[in-house]
């Protein structure tokens, strides 16, 4: 055997070994983060954390429609009176949003949030609100009336009542983001776990893969399997996240843009894809379609697989992946 080839093995099993796993915890965009890099040392996995917790703080400021400077709630506030320029990164996440909606044939509707002023999702009980203003409220509905003018990098929302919202997709943009700054910065492995929206590469410090728990939506501290992943997405949408209870029933937090109300019928949506945005859309998305349509059209898309459960606690699951029946 070459000695220059053993050596270089020997080198490569002790740089190996001597990397670790670091992670830090931390509330933004209004959910749990945490973050994990497999690190030479302390202080450089420290400074890695730091630069991707800022590039989380970034995106909050950018796509927020809840802080009032930042772009995207200056749209909201225009809508009706006039287009507004936005940076070249919330214009073309805006046009990849409308494309998504378009695919989805409006299930994930970027331009569902006009109806968000009616319901909160607190975990509490509400009085079920006036159908008449549910009705004025979806009739701002629609992605299709968004519009963006790629020569001015300007986005306009023609009636007023119109409003974006980044709630469906934005942990998943986040996710994909930071998981990019850290591989530029030389981060051979690592997971942004945004609340159970994820984005994992390379692998653990011994070489085998990261390992993702989908949580049981019945008992959120029970997991109820596991899956290696590498170099992919996973995105959980569920209705345990936030929910409100009218008439005695359970409602999630995700809206049917055609009706105005909580969508009905599953109770947790886990999609499996290589960014972690294209999942977090569609998990909405398949929420809105119900376990039938929503399968049919996972089926149809490359490197896209989903479980999802419904109302009774059935599992069902895309053609490649075998899962138990119930949870
Ligand atoms: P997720 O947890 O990714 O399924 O996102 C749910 C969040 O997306 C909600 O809290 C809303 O902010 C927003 N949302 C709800 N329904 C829709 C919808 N049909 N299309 C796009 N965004 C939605
Ligand atoms: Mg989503």
């Amino acid at each position: 055997m070459n000695p220059r080839l053993v050596y270089f093995f020997l080198f490569l099993t002790f740089k190996l070994s001597s990397q670790e796993v670091y992670q830090r915890s931390f509330t933004k965009m209004g959910s749990d983060f945490e973050l994990t890099v497999v690190a030479d040392n302390p202080k450089s996995a420290e400074q890695l954390l730091a630069e991707g917790t800022a590039e989380i703080d970034r995106i909050e400021r950018l796509i927020s429609s809840w802080d009032p400077a930042s772009e995207t709630s200056e749209v909201n506030r225009m809508a009706g009176i006039a287009p507004v320029i936005v940076s070249k990164e919330l214009f073309n996440l805006v046009q990849r949003s409308i494309a998504l909606s378009r695919l989805t044939d409006g299930a994930f509707d970027i331009s569902y949030a006009s109806v968000d002023p009616i319901w909160t999702f607190n975990g509490q009980k509400v009085i079920p609100p006036n159908p008449e203003k549910i009705k004025a409220s979806v009739a701002k509905i629609g992605f299709q009336k968004v519009q963006i003018n790629l020569k001015e990098n300007s986005i306009y929302l023609p009636e007023k009542g119109m409003k974006l919202g980044f709630g469906a997709i934005g942990k998943g943009y986040a996710a994909d983001k930071v998981k990019q700054l850290l591989q530029t910065k030389g981060v051979k492995g690592g997971i942004v776990n945004a609340s159970g929206d994820l984005s994992a590469w390379g692998t653990q410090p011994d070489g085998t893969s990261w390992q993702v728990g989908l949580v049981n939506p019945k008992n959120k501290n029970k997991v109820f399997a596991w899956f290696p992943i590498q170099d992919k997405a996973v995105v959980t949408s569920g209705d345990y996240e936030r929910f409100l209870i009218m008439e005695g029933k359970r409602y999630g937090h995700i809206i049917n843009p055609r009706t105005g109300y909580p969508s009905q019928g599953v109770i947790s949506c886990t999609v499996f894809a290589p960014k972690a945005e294209l999942a977090d859309a569609l998990a909405t998305a398949l929420f809105v379609l119900g376990v039938e349509n929503g399968l049919y059209f996972v089926n149809q898309l490359p490197e896209v697989e989903a479980i999802m459960i419904d109302e009774e606690g059935k599992l069902h699951s895309s053609n490649n992946i075998e899962v138990d029946e119930t949870i």
